[in-house]
């Protein structure tokens, strides 16, 4: 998925107010983070295929370390992890490690058997909801409205940053997402790689966020 995971981040604010959103994010979204870094140093691979589902013309046929289910349960120890050893708060602790895996079940929803179990085992599983546009918008949107809604039921705006800040971002993905609706022009798996680093400028945006903004 792709405005889901940003969903997560912001959604999760209302069950662990004290942790910043940019955290939220780098948690929600962690896997497809490490992704372009793990394409770019050669050890997961993507290439472009259109057609391979009606949604994405791209076809993710390597990428047991971002996005394996035992990986993702790693990755989850590890983020949870470091940020109990940080802040020694149970609750945001456990919200973050749920983050983490909340992008492997929904990627699992949209993926075709894509999916990877764990490394070097070659059992694939993925719901296929990308087969369907319309499906794929319907659910997206949801999630995201429901999960900027639950944020702005928990914080409200310090001051005019608080607002701009915020609606930017969230104009940006909708724009975004109308972009990857309309388009389905697929670049050399390095060029999308290269690309996916940018979703990185996200995690200090939701912390400037989150700074104009106080939780009510
Ligand atoms: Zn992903």
């Amino acid at each position: 998925m792709f405005i889901s995971h940003v969903a997560v981040g912001f959604g999760t604010k209302k069950l662990a107010p004290e942790v910043k959103l940019g955290t939220l994010l780098l948690a929600s979204q962690w896997l497809d983070l490490i992704f372009p870094i793990f394409v770019l140093l050669g050890l997961e691979h993507v290439r472009p295929d259109p057609g391979n589902t009606a949604f994405t013309p791209y076809n993710f046929y390597d990428y047991p370390f971002s996005h394996s289910l035992l990986t993702t349960i790693g990755w989850a120890i590890l983020i949870g992890g470091s940020y109990f050893l940080i802040r020694r708060r149970w609750k945001g602790t456990l919200v973050l490690a749920c983050g983490v895996l909340s992008h492997w079940l929904l990627d699992f929803i949209s993926h075709r058997p894509d999916m990877p179990i764990a490394p070097g085992l070659q059992i694939y599983v993925g719901l296929g909801l990308w087969n369907s546009i319309p499906a794929t918008v319907i659910i997206e949107t949801c999630l995201f409205t429901l999960g900027i809604a639950l944020y702005l039921h928990t914080t409200s705006a310090r001051d005019r940053t608080g607002h701009i800040a915020l609606w930017s971002f969230v104009g940006l993905h909708v724009f975004l997402f109308i972009g990857n609706v309309l388009s389905r022009v697929p670049v050399e798996g390095t060029a999308m790689a290269i690309g996916g680093l940018t979703q990185w400028l996200i995690i200090p945006w939701a912390y400037w966020i989150d700074r104009h903004r106080q939780t009510q």
